[in-house]
């Protein structure tokens, strides 16, 4: 089966874009992760936080989300007594163990105010936090601020501009998935999401169409033909959802509880029978990690020779420096150190060394 590359690769693939993105340069290499787009409270933070399976994001029914939030999600051992450790840790704050998940929304909070002010005020500077937990996919996705039409607060008139900019720069990367996040009920042919995944993603190699908030559509109407595709078909097809509503998050209702919500809410509505695959957040979770490994073989030989380029640029770089101060000419050979064990390891994966890749 393919789980075990995703296994083996992810990792490797997560190190890498903290090394690039502590060198500054993430732009040199395009790794795979996972954005959202949608107009603002489509729903996009919700289907996130479902998908890890824990409480921290800012959510609400006005604008939340103020700045990229690229949340890398690292799976880790149970430990031998069967206990779990949850943990999340800030770039900004290195060394610091989140592990009151409300605590991290607050830090997520206070983070965005700080670069985006306290004002509705947006910007395109990343929050970069990693999720460890022993029930997760290793998977990096990306939140974004949602595409809005009025500017509020201190939002300059062009916001919409510069917030379809932002999302571009995510979602136009080839390696990029699309999480199309589309509200059933509003018209799936004004979609904010669909449009700009459609721009970023002509063909739909890439992009997942999601449909929340099942459970308020208009009395009598039903998300069945959306899901099948007959509306507006997808390459790699629709996912149904029911996220928690505004009064759940009031009354603190937990996730857990609204999984179990939702596994309910599709079970006793005839109209979603035989879509199973296609309904719930854990399908979806089934979903990406499938189209993920599938994606990850795909651009591995690429990665390969950019890693490859970039550590000549770096040993060039290293060599230059000459009798230059010691600190700089340490970190370069200290990075260039780091940076060999993970091009080993790619190799190896590329070439079939590995034996997880030897069994397929
Ligand atoms: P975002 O702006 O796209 O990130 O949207 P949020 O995740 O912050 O959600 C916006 C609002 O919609 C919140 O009040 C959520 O509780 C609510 N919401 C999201 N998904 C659903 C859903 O599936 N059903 C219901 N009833 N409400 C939802
Ligand atoms: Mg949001």
């Amino acid at each position: 089966s393919a789980a075990p590359l995703g296994h083996s690769v992810i990792p490797i693939v997560n190190k890498l874009q903290d090394i690039f993105a502590q060198l500054g340069s993430q732009s040199t290499i395009e790794l795979p992760q996972v954005a959202v787009v949608g107009s603002q409270s489509s729903g996009k933070s919700s289907v996130l936080e479902s998908l890890v399976g824990r409480d921290f994001l800012p959510r609400g029914n006005e604008i939340c989300t103020r700045r990229p939030l690229v949340l890398q999600l690292l799976q880790t051992k149970r430990k031998p007594d069967g206990t779990e450790e949850e943990y999340g840790e800030f770039l900004h704050l290195p060394g610091k163990r989140f592990y009151d998940f409300s605590e991290i929304r607050r830090e997520i909070q206070a983070e965005t105010e700080r670069e985006a002010g306290g004002n509705k005020g947006v910007s395109d500077k990343q929050i970069r936090l990693k999720i460890f937990s022993p029930n997760v996919l290793d998977i990096t996705l990306v939140d974004l601020p949602g595409l809005t039409k009025v500017p509020v607060g201190d939002q300059p008139s062009d916001i919409e501009a510069r917030i379809r900019t932002m999302i571009m720069s995510y979602i136009k990367v080839q390696s990029c998935l699309i999480l199309a996040v589309t509200p059933a009920n509003s018209d799936l042919a004004n979609s904010d999401a669909l449009q700009m995944a459609g721009m970023a993603d002509p063909d739909g190699h890439r992009t997942i169409g999601i449909i929340t908030k099942l459970d308020i559509m208009d009395r009598g109407t039903d998300a069945r033909n959306l899901l099948l595709g007959k509306v507006i078909p997808l390459r790699l097809g629709y996912v149904g959802v029911v996220n928690r509503s505004q009064e759940d998050i009031m009354l603190n209702r937990s996730i857990k509880d609204a999984l179990v919500a939702e596994e309910n809410f599709f079970r006793s509505r005839p109209v979603y029978n035989g879509l199973a695959d296609r309904c719930g957040v854990p399908q979806l979770a089934k979903k990406l990690n499938q189209i993920l490994v599938q994606h990850i073989k795909a651009v591995l030989p690429g990665l390969k020779s950019r890693i490859s380029t970039a550590l000549v640029s770096v040993a060039k770089e290293h060599a230059s420096y000459g009798e230059l101060t010691e600190s700089k000419a340490g970190q370069g050979a200290l990075l260039l150190n780091i940076l060999s064990k993970y091009s080993d390891a790619f190799s190896s994966m590329v070439e079939g060394k590995n034996e997880e890749m030897s069994t397929s």
